[in-house]
């Protein structure tokens, strides 16, 4: 039973940091927006992927460091004080082909069911990382394995102890580099015999001293004490031989994929999916739909990026929604109506 349909000047789709801050900016401008939240849209809980961390130490105004749950709490209640309305529901299909525009939640989605509507719509639904769905993934997951070493590379758990990250492009090489700073060595896992990443990024692991390159090899088992991880289980992608090897971490860089396709293709996307915007905006080819968060940034990635952009799409939606509104003014006025 999903709550009643609404009609809404604004509505934002995702609740990481780029949804929450655009609805803190929107509600302060009394724009009253929606905010649908997801019921563990993508598999991740409301609050987005800092749901899925221990410690978030890198966001400005926490100096102790503050959990991912205590800050997304935290981003909620801040988008509730100032009137944002949150839904607990997924959306799975939208109509952008005229204003308003049109939004199905997952119970809801089928044409005999009235849509949600508005005339702004912000996408900030985020990315989800890729996994590899290995033996011991579930059980070691966020115990001595994650998705991104940035974040989670500091923790005492890596501190002088072999670490392996799996992946050929930038992001494996970029996340190797930066592992070298806590771990006592750093193995990549790339799965053919030459890396994606760019030469720079390519050459800057290579060279360095703390990094083996393990070519032509798949991490194809994860293993541990029952408590943290311990060793992985690596096989040669040409003879197939296994051989076991000491890893206190493992990081996952094998890419990123946005939660778009509810989208079917109705905004312009990247090769890899992830939404275009007009570069320095939040402004999508679609007028009056913005985007914010990791759902256009491939690049950046990190919680205040993303609230940034939420921040932006806010602004933006804001203007838009004026102009739209001196613009039905006009016409009133020159259609006599006023
Ligand atoms: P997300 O956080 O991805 O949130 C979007 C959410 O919207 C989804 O998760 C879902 O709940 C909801 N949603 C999605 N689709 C729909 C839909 N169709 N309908 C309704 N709701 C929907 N960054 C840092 O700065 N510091 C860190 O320490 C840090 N640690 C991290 C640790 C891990 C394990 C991971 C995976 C990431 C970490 N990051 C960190 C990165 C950071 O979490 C992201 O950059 C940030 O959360 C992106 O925010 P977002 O708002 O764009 O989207
Ligand atoms: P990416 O370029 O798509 O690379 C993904 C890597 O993971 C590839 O090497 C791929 O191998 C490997 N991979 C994919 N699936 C795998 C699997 N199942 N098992 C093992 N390996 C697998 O992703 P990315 O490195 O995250 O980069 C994404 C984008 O961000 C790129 O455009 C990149 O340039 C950019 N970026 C830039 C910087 C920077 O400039 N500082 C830093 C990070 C990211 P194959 O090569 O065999 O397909």
């Amino acid at each position: 039973m999903h709550s009643k349909v609404v009609s809404a000047s604004l509505i934002i789709v995702g609740s990481g940091p780029a949804g929450h801050t655009a609805a803190i900016y929107a509600a302060r401008a009394n724009l009253e927006p929606v905010l649908f939240e997801g019921m563990l849209a993508g598999g991740v809980a409301p609050g987005g992927q800092l749901t899925t961390t221990s410690e978030v130490e890198n966001f400005p105004g926490f100096p102790a460091g503050i959990t991912g749950m205590e800050l997304t709490d935290k981003l909620r209640e801040q988008s509730e004080r100032f009137g944002t309305h949150i839904i607990t529901e997924t959306i799975t299909r939208v109509d952008l082909s005229a204003r308003p525009f049109k939004l199905w939640r997952e119970d809801a989605d089928s044409d005999a069911n009235e849509p949600d509507t508005c005339d702004a719509l912000i996408i900030a639904t985020g990315a989800t990382a890729k996994r590899l769905g290995i033996a011991g993934e579930d059980q070691y997951w966020q115990r001595g394995m994650s998705a991104c070493a940035v974040c989670d590379g500091a923790a005492p758990i890596f501190r002088n102890k072999p670490l392996v990250v799996i992946g050929g492009g930038d992001s494996a090489c970029e996340e190797a580099t930066f592992l070298t700073k806590y771990a006592s060595h750093v193995y990549i896992a790339v799965r053919r015999d030459a890396f994606r990443a760019s030469q720079i990024m390519a050459r800057r692991a290579e060279n360095h001293p703390k990094i083996t390159v393990m070519w032509n090899t798949h991490v194809i088992e994860a293993k541990g004490d029952g408590s943290v991880l311990t060793h992985v289980v690596l096989q040669d992608a040409n003879t197939k031989e296994t051989r076991s090897l000491d890893a206190s971490g493992l990081f996952y860089a094998i890419g990123h994929t946005p939660n778009t396709a509810f989208l079917n293709g109705q905004l312009d996307t990247d090769e890899t999916g992830y939404l275009v915007v007009k570069p320095g905006t939040s402004l999508t080819n679609v007028a009056g739909v913005f985007a914010a968060g990791d759902v256009h940034d491939k690049h950046y990635r990190q919680a205040i990026t993303a609230a940034g952009s939420g921040c932006m799409s806010a602004l933006d939606a804001e203007k838009y929604l004026e102009n739209l509104a001196a613009e039905e003014h006009e016409r009133a006025v020159a259609g006599g109506k006023l």
